[in-house]
């Protein structure tokens, strides 16, 4: 088996990489469930969504997340009532937290509806969220946002919801701290800890280390289960160049007191994993790594298409060129 640890985008193209050259039966991931969110009376997990469009070819491309061929009529009935429109959900996207939500108010479990998600969509990989339990990353203000078209002005200081922060105010105000509320309280869901324990390859998804692997990180348990696996535990940097291919991974490092540069992800990647994948472009900060106690494998990272994501798989699961 060979287990990746997976936020959104960045896990998804690299479960994608994997899927063209591991069985799939042989592929599972352990998935962030801190950018969930309950809106319109519906549970919504946008890492796990993200990831299983992804996987069955019907992601938007334009946008990244979401359904292709979606419309979003359902969108405009909520704007002319004046409702929560912010976060887009697409009317075929719909059709998911619909059926999730029912699920779950039957009384199945989270890890049990995703399966079947999954299996709706083709996909024989198995996809674990990290928790059946609630665990929400909250993100607190750096600095006055000023009201926007869909937001309202908040003072520095202020905690809000992760999807506040991204998707409301499109991530673009400075964050003071971030914090994984129910993190504590929070347990393994069934399988998470035994498919760190027995997988022969564990990945670090180069999703943002922390907001996407973070809150994985933060169930009891889970961490030290990869610390465990750390020679066999493989991560691969988000960062390339210094900045984020998407989002605001650079940003938050830099405000969180982290270096925004593969060294910075080497110091927060370095107790999980022997081995860190850094671009071509870092080449010249492979030495700098090692220097943190990792191996450093440098290799194209940029998953822009197909092939380049199985290559970067290849180079993971310890096949070289
Ligand atoms: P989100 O949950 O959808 O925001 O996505 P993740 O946390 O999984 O991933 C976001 C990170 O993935 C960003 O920091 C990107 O730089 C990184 N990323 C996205 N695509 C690629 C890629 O092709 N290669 C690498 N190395 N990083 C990527
Ligand atoms: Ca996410």
């Amino acid at each position: 088996m060979i287990l990746t640890l997976a936020g959104g985008v960045g896990a998804a193209r690299m479960l994608a990489g994997l899927m063209q050259v591991v069985p799939h039966d042989r592929l599972s991931a352990v998935v962030n469930v801190g950018d969930d969110l309950e809106l319109h009376g519906l549970r919504i997990c946008p890492d796990l969504d993200t990831i299983t469009y992804t996987l069955a070819g019907a992601i938007n491309p334009e946008t990244g997340w979401g359904l292709v061929d979606e419309t979003w009529q359902a969108r405009t009935m909520l704007e002319q009532y004046g409702g929560i429109s912010w976060f887009g959900l697409g009317d075929r996207d719909l059709g998911t937290h619909l059926y999730r939500t029912q699920r779950l108010r039957e009384g199945a479990d989270l890890t049990t509806v995703t399966a079947e998600i999954a299996r709706a969509w083709g996909l024989s990989i198995r996809l674990l969220p990290v928790t059946e339990d609630a665990l929400r990353t909250r993100v607190t203000l750096a600095a006055d946002d000023p009201a926007g078209p869909d937001s309202p002005g908040l003072s520095a200081g202020t905690e809000i919801s992760f999807q506040e922060y991204f998707v409301q105010r499109h991530h673009s105000v400075p964050v003071s701290a971030v914090r994984f509320a129910g993190a504590e309280e929070a347990r393994p869901a069934a399988g998470v800890l035994e498919a760190i324990d027995a997988a022969t390859t564990v990945v670090i998804a180069p999703s943002n280390p922390l907001v996407s692997i973070a809150p994985v990180l933060a169930v009891p348990g889970v961490r030290d289960a990869v610390i465990a696996r750390r020679e066999e535990t493989i991560a691969v940097s988000p960062i390339i160049a210094g900045t984020a291919l998407k989002g605001p991974a650079d940003r938050l490092l830099r405000e969180l007191g982290h270096e925004p540069s593969v060294v910075g992800i080497a110091r927060l990647h370095r107790d999980l994993a022997a081995t860190l994948v850094i671009d071509e472009a870092d080449a010249d900060s492979a030495a700098a790594v090692e220097a943190e106690g990792m191996r450093c494998v440098v290799a194209p990272t940029i998953m822009s298409t197909p092939e380049r994501a199985a290559a970067l798989a290849r180079v993971v699961i310890g096949e070289r060129p």
